[in-house]
């Protein structure tokens, strides 16, 4: 499977400086293929930015939330079907700090990855536990009841969605799973998604929580790492490009 590698911009950016992040990018890989597919999940509000700077580009872009609903009286949210309107290939959703900070949980979640399918969005599903359950011993628990929630609801559509793993204990502090732990968690993801699905082949388990230019080729060779999750290493053009690089 080829790999995928999706940059998470959190809420970062202005208009100069994504043009110049993504204008470096694109100088960066230049006609050549690159070594794994790409992806920028950006703020709401510059999804028509990246559709204009990337339309043409081996790089694809994508949201970092989506509503739980259709349409409708819900002030603040953007549906699915709007993230299409401007070509998002992609949303992620339950990301660890959605999860903290705006009380998702996850039924919301597994409802925001059936939104996006139904909108020909591909759903990035973030899963991971906090460093309180990895020290009791729960890291399995945790990260399979997350996943049955969306499976649960999105039924046959499971091998349309991507998953990522991202250890909340890594995610932004600079501690990064070893490749041993981060691919003991994705083995157990795999079959998690192979009982679930007829083609669990298609399915990508990416690996996010500090992946950077040093540390990227040791986890993306392990068996069951299809990618990588990217957040701080992704807004710095070089960083990003030598994960994609390393993702051979
Ligand atoms: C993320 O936000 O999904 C992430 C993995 O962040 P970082 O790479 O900065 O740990």
């Amino acid at each position: 499977m080829r790999k995928l590698i999706a940059g998470n911009w959190k809420m970062n950016g202005s208009l100069a400086a994504n043009e110049a992040l993504v204008k470096a990018m694109l100088d960066g890989l230049g006609s050549a293929q690159p070594a794994a597919d790409m992806a920028l999940c950006v703020s709401a509000p510059y999804l028509a930015q990246l559709q204009g700077l990337l339309h043409d580009s081996p790089i694809a872009w994508g949201a970092q939330d989506v509503s739980a609903h259709e349409q409708g009286a819900y002030t603040g949210e953007v549906s699915a079907a709007m993230l299409r309107d401007f070509g998002c290939r992609y949303a992620i959703v339950g990301h660890s700090e959605r999860r903290q900070y705006h009380a998702e949980n996850d039924v919301t979640v597994a409802h925001k990855a059936q939104r996006a399918l139904a909108a020909g969005v591909t759903p990035i599903v973030c899963v991971g536990e906090t460093l309180a359950e990895r020290e009791a011993d729960q890291t399995e628990l945790v990260v399979k009841r997350q996943l049955a929630a969306v499976i649960h609801v999105v039924a046959h559509c499971t091998s349309e969605i991507v998953v990522a793993y991202e250890p909340v204990w890594a995610i932004g502090t600079g501690k990064t799973a070893t490749p041993e732990q981060a691919q003991q968690v994705h083995a157990v993801l795999r079959a998690q998604i192979a009982a679930a699905t007829q083609h669990p082949e298609r399915v990508h388990i990416l690996y996010g929580g500090s992946m950077n230019a040093a540390n990227a080729a040791s986890l993306l060779a392990q068996p069951d790492i299809d990618g990588g999750l990217i957040g701080g290493a992704s807004l710095k053009a070089a960083d990003f490009l030598q994960i994609v690089g390393a993702a051979r």
